[in-house]
């Protein structure tokens, strides 16, 4: 049977009240691609605005096999049954590639899927990163408008995806494995410079006399490296997402960090300089695409480009000359 899309009147009511089918619904819209939803997306964010932004937001990234899957089906049950209401999201950068999404899926999380007070919603299957980041700030917002306390965005270790979610939360973690020293070597001193915390999974049975000496490894390693967070300091801890021992502990960091952050302000600092960055992004990729899409420049690309390479224009004046094309055209509309 044909069923009637919900009115944005419908969706803003349903969020607001925590309804998770409305919810759903109304990610899907702000997820669509077709031109005509985006007002209608945009309408019902707008009106949900003032509900956002209480939850706490959390970043959780590392290597496939790091047991990030694991972690967050333990870590959101132990939320849930502490009354709190928790979303899973996920960002994925390989879905635009693959078409699918690997990370977030609720077969991973069967027992946190199954949990009232849970929330999971897999990486937006289409697009850019860009497209895939603004899709998963405003799912974000409408899970906070929806109730939600804490904010799980998951990611894998893949290129520019660690970055961007740390574009969108509060606390950044990195979940790793134990290894012998040089194994160390391979984590990308970029990543550990954003994190607020990196967590030594797998920290049980056989493998805990390991995973201490590797928690040792990273503390050492993370003196030499610049806090991610004003008036924070990083440190490794370690936890079992199998066992669950020293899940509680973690919250317990966070919420630590919570309450330090917004104490000194880098916590509303950080909320701020997000959505600048936010917006600025998506005015360069707006810009990006009305340059790109435009008729004249469709038109004269290709030979400008061709000139270019030949050497027969250098590149800058290759880009001038487009440019220039472009004012023309906008002009003339
Ligand atoms: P992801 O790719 O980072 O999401 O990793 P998964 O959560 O899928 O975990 C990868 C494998 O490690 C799975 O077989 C898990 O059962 C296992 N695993 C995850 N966490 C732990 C842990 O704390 N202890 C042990 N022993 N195994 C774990």
């Amino acid at each position: 049977p044909l069923r009637k899309k919900p009115s944005p009147e419908e969706l803003i009511k349903g969020v607001s009240e925590g309804d998770r089918k409305t919810l759903s619904q109304a990610i899907t819209l702000i997820e669509s691609n077709a031109p005509r939803d985006f007002d209608k997306a945009q309408r019902v964010l707008q009106a949900l605005l003032p509900r956002t932004g209480k939850a706490l937001r959390i970043g959780i990234s590392g290597v496939p096999g790091a047991g990030k899957s694991t972690f967050i089906e333990s870590f959101g049950q132990m939320l849930c049954h502490q009354g709190y209401k928790v979303a899973v999201l996920a960002v994925d950068p390989t879905s635009s590639i693959t078409g699918g999404s690997i990370l977030g899926d609720k077969t991973r999380m069967q027992m946190l899927s199954r949990e009232p007070n849970c929330f999971i919603r897999p990486s937006p299957a289409k697009g850019t990163l860009g497209g895939v980041a603004r899709k998963s700030r405003e799912t974000m917002l409408l899970c906070e408008a929806a109730g939600c306390d804490v904010i799980l965005v998951e990611t894998v270790g893949v290129g520019q995806s660690e970055i961007t979610v740390r574009s969108m939360v509060d606390f950044f973690m990195l979940v790793v494995l134990t290894g012998a020293g040089d194994d160390l070597q391979g984590i990308k001193k970029g990543i550990m410079e954003v994190a607020d915390a990196i967590v030594v999974n797998k920290a049980d049975g056989d493998n805990l006399p390991k995973a201490i000496v590797t928690q040792g490894e990273y503390e050492r390693m993370i003196e030499f490296i610049r806090p991610a967070t004003e008036g924070w300091k990083t440190h490794a801890y370690r936890c079992s997402a199998l066992t669950k021992e020293g899940l509680l502990e973690l919250w317990a960091v966070m919420r630590k960090f919570e309450k330090v952050t917004k104490e000194c302000g880098s916590f509303d600092r950080r909320r701020k300089s997000q959505t600048i960055s936010w917006v600025n992004s998506m005015i360069d990729e707006h810009l990006h695409n009305l340059f790109f899409e435009d008729p004249m420049i469709k038109g004269r690309l290709p030979a400008v480009m061709e000139a270019a390479v030949n050497g027969v224009v250098s590149p800058s004046q290759a880009v001038t000359e487009l440019i220039n094309a472009f004012d023309i055209d906008r002009a003339s509309m």
